[in-house]
């Protein structure tokens, strides 16, 4: 396993430390996972990272196309090892809890603006926000009370 992500980072050209390969780690078991929890996670693995080496790491992740970063409205970056399809999200506005829904039309962009503008549009970022079957449940027994 982390031979496939040494082998990973070097196809993308990035220079594997020890830093690299934790984040990496990280990414791929908690899918939409943010800075904080990467922070979380990597000094499980290898003692202290800084907040900025952190950041500096999953900017220079997604840079080389090894992950992908997700920016909700009005909530911290979430990133994700599943790159390279243009998959979409759906999220909770209750609880957070984010999960991946394939696209429909499979490539991007999968919308055509009305007008484009004369813009060579290549990706509509969809989101699709709404209540998780948890949070919907947990509505319908506070109702009850
Ligand atoms: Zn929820
Ligand atoms: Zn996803
Ligand atoms: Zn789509």
């Amino acid at each position: 396993m982390s031979h496939d992500v040494k082998r990973l980072l070097r196809e993308h050209g990035v220079h594997v430390t020890a830093q690299r390969l934790a984040v990496m780690r990280v990414v791929s078991d908690r899918p939409h996972c943010t800075a904080d929890d990467v922070a979380e996670g990597v000094r499980v693995q290898i003692g202290a990272i800084s907040r900025q080496a952190v950041y500096d790491t999953l900017r220079l992740l997604v840079e080389k196309g090894l992950i992908r970063r997700i920016q909700p409205a009005h909530s911290p970056a979430r990133y994700e090892d599943r790159v390279g399809d243009n998959h979409h999200h759906l999220i909770c506005r209750s609880c957070g809890s984010t999960v991946d829904v394939d696209c429909a039309v499979g490539e991007a962009p999968c919308l055509t603006p009305a007008i484009d503008a004369g813009y060579e549009v290549d990706e509509a970022e969809v989101i699709y926000w709404g209540t998780c079957p948890a949070c919907l449940r947990s509505n319908v027994n506070s109702k009850d009370d």
